[in-house]
């Protein structure tokens, strides 16, 4: 609580009173504070990629490059991180975009079972290598007023955290129906789950439960802060149902008729 105060003082000078202020400030130091917590984030996040392309660098200039299969292998880690960095960066500029402008959303009609199979199209790679076998059942064609390019970006975050958090052999279900008002599509997996506590948090930018994993597996911790941009840009919602070690499923539900002054978020 912020205080200042000043005298009230009459035309022939005489005093009238004091004007107090209360300037209730707990909003203004919990911005800060956020500020600090994601400028911290990020020095944090860019410094590991760093550190380990720096440190790789130098033993391949000190010799290491004499031995082809140790440079090999060091270069691939420089390869690696440095994608890593790649990613954080265009997330990092992506959600600060979002937040500072709204998002400028390009609705058009948008039909989800092609999209679905577009995005699954470019995991097949990634679903092969760990033999995670996903089945998409959707009801009937699910036509939802949206963006195209940022309905992908939601489909892709879950799907890839699904395999990302599923274990070699795992299931994925991509389930679809219209529900009347709004269409509902929920993404599950048979994976490591989340605990129950951890359950508000995972949507906050950069927040990941188990960092190590997270991080070995290329995750940034932003992916689903900017799902659930996009998720209310869209009018739409987000849940989540989890169980420890059973499994995951993510359900996003979309309006079917958006408002006619409905142009941005
Ligand atoms: P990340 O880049 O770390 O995956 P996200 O914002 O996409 O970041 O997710 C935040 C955290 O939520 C993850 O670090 C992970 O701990 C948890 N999470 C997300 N999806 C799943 C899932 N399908 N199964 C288990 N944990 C998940």
């Amino acid at each position: 609580l912020e205080v200042s105060g000043a005298p009230i003082i009459g035309t022939n000078d005489e005093w009238k009173g004091i004007l107090v202020v209360f300037h209730d400030i707990t909003e203004l130091k919990h911005l800060e504070q956020m500020r600090k917590d994601f400028v911290a984030n990020v020095s944090h996040e860019l410094k590991t990629p760093i550190t380990s392309i720096k440190g790789f660098s130098e033993t391949l200039l000190d010799g290491a490059l004499n031995d082809p299969e140790a440079a090999k292998m060091f270069l691939d880690i420089i390869w690696k991180e440095s994608g890593r960095m790649e990613t954080l960066v265009a997330d990092l500029l992506d959600l600060s975009k979002i937040e500072q402008k709204g998002l400028v959303l390009n609705i058009k009609p948008v039909l989800l079972n092609k999209l679905l199979n577009e995005v699954i199209v470019t995991l097949e790679t990634r679903l092969e290598s760990k033999q995670i076998d996903l089945s998409v059942q959707l009801k009937e064609e699910l036509i939802i007023p949206g963006d195209e390019y940022r309905l992908k970006q939601v489909f892709l975050n879950l799907i890839t955290n699904a395999i990302l958090y599923t274990p070699q052999g795992g299931n994925i279900k991509i389930e679809g129906c219209d529900a009347g008002e709004t269409v509902n599509v929920t993404v599950s997996d048979n994976g490591i789950g989340i605990e129950k506590a951890e359950l508000p948090r995972i949507f906050e930018r950069f927040y990941r439960v188990d960092k190590a994993r997270s991080r070995e597996s290329g995750g940034t911790g932003l992916g689903l802060a900017i799902v659930k941009h996009i998720m209310e840009a869209h009018h739409g919602k987000i849940s989540v149902e989890s169980e420890v070690n059973k499994g995951t499923a993510f359900t996003v539900s979309f309006q079917k008729k958006l408002s006619n002054n409905f142009t941005k978020y």
